[in-house]
């Protein structure tokens, strides 16, 4: 048995035995915030995968990852979907501050910060677009002044999401106001909780609210916090959009994205039946073909990329993933909510089934996928400049 067979073998086993029941299929996932009590199922998920390394695969051990491969976390990822296991653990500690901290952090800045998000124990948020800077990010105006040991931070965000449950943000802010504006930006950690942070959640036409305005009223974030070198902040901000975009566009897996293509057959044989063991429609039969040969050309392209990629993340090619993977999420959610028919356009309750609300979800929640993270046109653009060296 080659080695990656036998890991596929005891991590089976292990997902058997430690995955409890109320962490499977459907839900909720645990974000770490401090603030959102977990059903005790989920609670138990979380401590189970932080202790083995599972919440962050790839890491390395020192700072609670598991210093797995990346064709071992692919299995683990695999795994986990195979019983329907849900993530242990999401957000932007795990999906963008922490990549970045591993690249550009100093190893005090590692040592604190690592750890805590790998465990669950902090919700972070992004501080970077505003008012009048959202595809024009570096028109940002929020600025940082020094006051020796600390900055003070005035200014507003907009479009927070998860900043009302939030321990910490990572944000970009002016330092210097006379240098041309890509250069006077730095990037800093802050805590939420206190004095000079406000957050006010914007209420959707749904009822919820995911995303909330920031405001910093003499705000203190201390000089330890500094990531990079002070008004080098686009580099390090960059950066971390390119982890952004990979989680968005699917490079960096997980368990929720194992196999769409098995899972829309299924959708397709419950929902418009079966004939001899096919789905009983010819005509989306095909469509559903056509879709998984592109999700399989895609995630083929995205493992190539990152074998390639040493560090996990390519670069400015990020944006074609982010482009393409984005489309491929609002193509497949979309597919199924037109397998489910009526019963995938369910809101709360009303006799749809736990999947059927989460396919409805998933159907709004993609609608935003190629706006957040930069929208189609500016990925587009920085395809158009960075990757084709089009001239402007
Ligand atoms: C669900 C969701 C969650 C979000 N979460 C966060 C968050 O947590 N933190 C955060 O900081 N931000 C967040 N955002 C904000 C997001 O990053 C911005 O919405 C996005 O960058 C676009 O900026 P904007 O909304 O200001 O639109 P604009 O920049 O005003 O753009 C409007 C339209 O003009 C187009 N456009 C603008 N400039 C160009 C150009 N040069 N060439 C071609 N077309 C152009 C855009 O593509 C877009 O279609 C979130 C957004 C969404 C939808």
């Amino acid at each position: 048995m080659s080695e990656l067979a036998e890991f596929r073998r005891d991590i089976a086993g292990w997902l058997k035995e430690n995955c409890p029941g109320g962490a499977r299929g459907p839900g909720q996932v645990a974000s770490g915030s401090s603030k959102v009590k977990l059903p005790r199922d989920l609670a138990l998920w979380l401590e189970r995968c932080a202790e083995r390394g599972f919440t962050a695969p790839t890491w390395p051990k020192q700072y609670g990852g598991g210093g797995l491969t990346p064709a071992q976390a692919r299995v683990l990822y695999e795994e986990m979907g195979a019983i329907r296991a849900r993530s242990p653990l999401m957000g932007m500690g795990l999906s963008m501050i922490g990549p970045t901290l591993l690249e550009f952090g100093t190893d005090a800045q590692k040592e604190r910060h690592l750890p805590k998000i790998t465990q669950g124990q902090v919700q972070w948020c992004q501080g970077y677009s505003e008012p009048n800077a959202g595809s024009d990010l570096a028109a940002l105006k929020t600025r940082a002044d020094d006051q020796g040991d600390h900055f003070v931070i005035n200014g507003q965000k907009i479009w927070t999401s998860g900043a009302s449950t939030a321990d910490w943000m990572f944000a970009l802010v002016r330092t210097d106001f006379s240098a041309p504006k890509h250069e006077g930006i730095s990037f800093v950690l802050l805590t939420m909780d206190q004095p000079g942070v406000t957050v006010k959640p914007i209420r959707l036409i749904s009822g919820s609210s995911p995303f909330c305005e920031t405001f910093f009223d003499n705000a203190i974030a201390k000089k330890e916090d500094l990531v990079g070198q002070l008004n080098k902040g686009w580099t390090v901000g960059k950066r971390l959009l390119q982890h952004e975009r990979s989680g968005i566009g699917g490079l960096s897996g997980g368990a929720r994205r194992s196999n769409p293509g098995a899972q829309l057959a299924k959708v397709a044989k419950t929902y418009i039946g079966e004939v001899d063991g096919r789905i009983a429609d010819s005509a989306m039969r095909d469509t559903i073909i056509r879709f998984n040969m592109h999700r399989a050309a895609f995630q083929l392209t995205a493992e190539r990329a990152n074998e390639e990629n040493r560090s996990g993340t390519p670069g400015e090619a990020t944006s074609i993933f982010k482009l393409v993977g984005a489309a491929l999420q609002q193509d497949g959610a979309d597919l199924k909510r037109q397998l489910m028919g009526t019963r995938g356009l369910g809101a709360d309750g009303h006799g749809f089934t736990a999947d059927e609300l989460e396919a409805t979800e998933e159907w709004l929640h993609t609608k935003a996928t190629t706006i957040y993270g930069g929208s189609n046109e500016i990925q587009a653009n920085i395809i158009a400049k960075r990757v084709l060296g089009l001239p402007e």
